[in-house]
């Protein structure tokens, strides 16, 4: 299958969405428009191909009139002319925008024109010079079935439609009985075996299509999970790191700061209301944490009990000790919690807050990391419910002051 569109942009085609049995439309609406974008990019470049190749034997199928003599090549060569300049305008209309939008109609009026100019070459001929143009409209209608790429329910209706003319135009061929018959069976086989191919050849499409766009959500899904945390919804570790690794890698310029938060004696919490509450307790000191920094701000769960905060373009460290603050009063709040068993449970917690400012010296995503985490133990020595900002001049060594 050549290119696929970008099926990220599908929301949610049901896994089962199927197919109409005649129209093959897909039931989503969603998924029958997304799919008609892509069918649009790929039937441009088939039917280019088509019409080109459909010009070219167009023109080679005047070999048939060196073999007749009185031919009346004039009128024969201005239909061939005729019809070989609509197959171009054809040509040209596959290069504009509308054709993303409309493409059957033209598609099939090229079809019926190639056709009508077979038919008014076998009426300009007549008689037993006629039928000799007669394979050349089933291969015309074989072109338009399989080739030409039009979509199942188009071919059909161009199919029939060149068929109902050729008949039409049968009362001034003067062909016998049998050979009318003939003719018209061959054109019936030619739009059997055409049609089933046809739609049997769109439902395979329809069909990977499908495929393709599950595949691309599943992807997609195992992407969002692989970055996620299960429990809070918030980025993960793994995103976090992708995150520090971006931002080093951008304009170096750009300073900002990492607050890294662990929860307060959290363990009790489990070992009193359980863990289910635990992990309730989590979700909520989530979602302060969230909603008190920026919404262009990362926040992401490390695991366990410890989050971290990347606070963007903030050039000294005064921004993140208030962001810090006002972290630690909204984690303080009273916790409210209904327990699994249905009895409310109320609790509070503190947290440790270690900062950082990035990028420094030598900076990497396991040093930023490392640092912050040491800042956030000296906020727990001296006695929790505080942070510490990191001081590379202490590194390792005693920390700055210890805030409440
Ligand atoms: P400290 O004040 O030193 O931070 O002690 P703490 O009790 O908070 O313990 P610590 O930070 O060392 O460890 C985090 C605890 O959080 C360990 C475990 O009981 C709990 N925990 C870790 N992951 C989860 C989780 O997914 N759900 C729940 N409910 N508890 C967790
Ligand atoms: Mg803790």
């Amino acid at each position: 299958m050549s290119q696929l569109p970008d099926t990220s942009e599908i929301e949610s085609p049901t896994p089962t969405s199927s197919t109409y049995p005649f129209t093959l439309r897909f039931k989503s609406n969603l998924l029958e428009q997304t799919y008609l974008r892509f069918y649009a990019q790929w039937l441009r470049g088939q039917s280019r191909i088509a019409i080109i190749i459909g010009m070219t034997l167009f023109v080679m199928d005047g070999l048939i009139d060196l073999s007749l003599p009185n031919a009346d090549l004039r009128r024969i060569w201005a239909l061939r002319l005729a019809v070989l300049v609509v197959g171009f305008l054809g040509l040209v209309y596959t290069h504009s925008s509308r054709f993303q939008r409309h493409n059957q109609l033209p598609m099939a009026v090229i079809s019926i024109i190639a056709a009508s100019g077979l038919i008014g070459i076998q009426l300009t001929l007549g008689g037993d010079e006629a039928i000799r143009y007669f394979p050349s409209l089933l291969i015309a209608t074989f072109w338009a079935y399989l080739f030409l790429g039009m979509r199942f329910t188009s071919a059909l209706g161009t199919g029939l439609f060149i068929a109902l003319i050729y008949n039409l135009s049968l009362r001034y061929q003067h062909l016998s009985g049998a050979l009318l018959l003939d003719q018209n069976f061959d054109l019936f086989a030619t739009n059997v075996i055409g049609g089933f191919s046809s739609y049997f050849s769109e439902r395979q499409r329809r069909t990977l299509f499908h495929q393709q766009c599950l595949i691309d959500r599943e992807r997609l899904v195992h992407r969002q999970l692989a970055l996620e945390d299960e429990l809070t919804q918030l980025p993960n570790r793994r995103h976090l790191e992708q995150s520090l690794e971006h931002l080093l890698a951008a304009d170096p310029g750009r300073r900002h700061s990492g607050l890294f938060i662990d929860i307060d004696h959290f363990k009790p919490i489990n070992d009193r209301f359980g863990h289910e509450v635990g992990d309730i307790a989590l979700r909520i000191l989530a979602r302060r944490i969230r909603q008190s920094i920026r919404d262009g701000d990362v926040v992401c769960r490390l695991g366990g009990d410890e989050f971290f905060v990347i606070l963007l373009d903030t050039q000294d460290t005064d921004a993140a000790v208030q962001v810090a603050d006002k972290l630690l009063s909204a984690l303080q709040q009273p916790l409210a919690i209904e327990s699994p068993g249905g009895k409310q449970v109320h609790c509070t917690v503190s947290a440790s807050l270690g900062i950082i400012t990035f990028p420094f010296e030598r900076a990497t995503v396991t040093t930023i990391l490392k640092r912050a985490d040491q800042a956030m133990y000296r906020a727990k020595a001296a006695g929790r419910s505080g942070y510490t900002v990191f001081d590379p001049a202490l590194d390792e060594l005693d920390q700055t002051p210890v805030h409440g």
